[in-house]
């Protein structure tokens, strides 16, 4: 219910306006948040890999509206690859379609994000198309197929909540994609998403031990402790090497676990997110976990 409602404001428009330019909001966001530019999350960047820990770069936006606002964050994510390379960081970035003006020209938004692949086949470096709704699926693993053919350097997000992942991690295996798999952050019908908590934490663990099996470096995405658990012991007991996947997760969340999969000697990798753009990337946040709202007002208020 209140996951429904937090995922509901997020697609506010008027809301998102005045959260973006408001100083309180602005504060609230911050723990999920590497800052507003690009030196900000540069420096998460390396004080993490300090700590053992290796980031994928976010410039955060969504649905833009115009081809020259895609072209702009195109830009960016250039800046982004080269950001990390002159900071002696891997080039490693996650990008929306949405973001390269998907909603306008599936052509365009194909050449920006070609353009920036190729820089990062160049560079030893790697972008990674995160999945946004159902709408866009089709049309993304589309994109992703002819990316991979033509620089490799790039992979995508399966998301376990939706009905047909399981048909697209094998066509995904079969071409050799990098996955990262996560749950689905987007509200979704029920013919096409499963519904409850079992089923989508049923399909997590049945895509993740296939990707683990027979996938290329799968990212295991989650903060779910107990299905990080239940995967540390089937490759254990599969006998798969800690090189061959590392775990995901968010900037600021289960910063305890992190730390454990780090001194457990996994590799894992942190979202870091940055920008003015915010506001729905914060509210899936806090869907996912509603006691976050108090959490962070007794942060602020402390
Ligand atoms: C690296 C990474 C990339 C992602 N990329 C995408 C993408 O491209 N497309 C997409 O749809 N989704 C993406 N997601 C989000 C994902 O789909 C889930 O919505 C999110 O990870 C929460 O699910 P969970 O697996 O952590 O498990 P859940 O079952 O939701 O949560 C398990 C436990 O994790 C902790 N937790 C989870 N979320 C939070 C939170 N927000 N705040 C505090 N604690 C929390 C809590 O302790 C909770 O009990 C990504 C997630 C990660 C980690």
């Amino acid at each position: 219910m209140l996951r429904g409602i937090f995922l509901f404001l997020s697609r506010q428009a008027r809301l998102r306006r005045w959260a973006e330019t408001s100083q309180l909001a602005r504060a609230l966001s911050a723990r999920f948040i590497a800052g507003s530019t690009l030196e900000d999350a540069l420096a998460v960047c390396v004080r993490i890999r300090a700590e053992g820990i290796t980031a994928t770069l976010d410039y955060l936006g969504e649905n833009v509206k115009s081809l020259e606002e895609a072209a702009a964050c195109r830009d960016m994510y250039l800046r982004m690859l080269a950001g990390l390379r002159d900071s002696g960081l891997e080039p490693n970035v996650s990008l929306k379609l949405t973001q390269f003006g998907l909603d306008f020209s599936a052509e365009a938004c194909e050449q920006n994000v070609a353009a920036l692949v190729q820089v990062a086949a160049e560079s030893g470096g790697f972008v990674r198309i995160d999945m946004e709704s159902s709408e866009y699926t089709e049309r993304t693993l589309g994109i992703v197929r002819r990316l991979q053919q033509r620089y490799g350097a790039s992979g995508t997000v399966i998301q376990a909540y939706l009905r047909r992942s399981a048909s697209d991690v094998e066509s995904l295996i079969a071409t050799g994609v990098r996955v990262r798999l996560c749950k689905g952050a987007y509200l979704e019908a029920a013919d096409v998403a499963f519904a409850s908590k079992a089923e989508v934490d049923r399909s997590y663990q049945e895509l993740a031990e296939r990707l683990l099996t027979n996938g290329n470096y799968p990212a295991i995405a989650t903060h779910d402790e107990r299905m990080i658990e239940v995967l540390e012991k089937f490759v254990a007991e599969q006998g798969i090497a800690r090189e061959r996947f590392e775990f995901q997760m968010l900037y600021g969340i289960r910063r305890d676990l992190q730390k454990r999969l780090v001194k457990e000697a996994y590799r894992l990798r942190l979202y870091v997110p940055f920008g003015e753009a915010w506001y729905p990337y914060f509210m899936r946040r806090l869907a996912e976990r509603p006691a976050n709202v108090f959490f962070l007002l007794r942060n602020l208020f402390r």
